[in-house]
């Protein structure tokens, strides 16, 4: 069975002292992930340390970054490096959420560039794609979503994108409270595998983990993490409540 993940993205929220009181929270429930289950809390630079010194000790959790530098080192003020990234212990990496290639100009260039080092430090990275409502309503998100996926992907080796985790998170679902029926959510996730099976066969296709973003809550995740082709969430607005996102690592397969 593929890796299951119920991933947090705290985005830009939280003070120090309340970001620990929520980690400390979801931590003291005990839930052991199932045998294929992960918890990836997705923090802030500064929270990084505090966050993997708490989540190392326990199985089936880790840490993620939510963005990553595209250069390797030196002189870009303002960057964290994927080594930086590396050297403190940190598994995962979101690359390509909407919210950074919308706000922070983000193109699939710089995108692609990420992935590679990511893939070079031994980061899992997130790698988000999803259209946005006008593109739904013309009906033409499978054909937004397919180009997204070539132009950051398909450049990879099998051995190489069997490493990559895809989170499907459509923009007009993401903080709107509006969730992608489990329907549409499955529809779009069996499609993303098509792609995969077609660029790099059915096996490969079958090992890729593919998480739905947008709105996801624990009144909604059950159903929604139970569809065949969605292997998790991407869980902005309710990981920042410790009892909804218990519920929502419950809501795992
Ligand atoms: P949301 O955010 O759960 O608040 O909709 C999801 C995301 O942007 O990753």
């Amino acid at each position: 069975m593929r890796k299951q993940i119920a991933a947090a993205n705290w985005k830009m929220n939280l003070t120090l002292d309340k970001a620990e009181a929520l980690l400390d929270g979801i931590l003291s429930e005990n839930i052991n992930p199932t045998e294929n289950g992960q918890v990836v809390v997705a923090v802030p630079f500064p929270y990084l340390i505090m966050v993997n010194e708490k989540v190392a000790k326990r199985k089936g959790y880790a840490v993620a970054a939510q963005n990553c530098g595209n250069k390797k080192s030196g002189a870009y003020t303002g960057e964290v490096s994927v080594e930086m990234l590396s050297s403190i212990g940190v598994e995962y990496c979101i690359v390509g959420h909407s919210e950074r290639r919308e706000y922070y100009g983000e193109i699939d260039e710089i995108l692609q560039q990420k992935l590679v080092l990511c893939l070079d430090e031994n980061i899992t990275p997130i790698f988000c794609c999803g259209e946005a409502l006008d593109v739904r309503e013309k009906g033409k998100q499978n054909d937004f979503v397919k180009t997204q996926m070539e132009k950051a992907l398909f450049d990879f080796s099998a051995s190489e994108l069997k490493k990559i985790v895809i989170a499907y998170e459509p923009i007009w679902a993401i903080g709107t409270g509006k969730t992608a029926t489990s329907e549409q959510a499955q529809q779009m996730h069996a499609f993303i595998r098509s792609v995969l099976a077609g660029k790099w066969g059915e096996d490969v296709a079958q090992d890729v983990t593919i998480l739905y973003g947008g709105s996801v809550k624990a009144s909604n995740a059950e159903e929604l993490f139970h569809s065949p082709d969605v292997d998790g969430g991407l869980v902005g607005g309710a990981s920042l409540n410790a009892a909804e996102f218990i519920q929502i690592i419950k809501a795992l397969k």
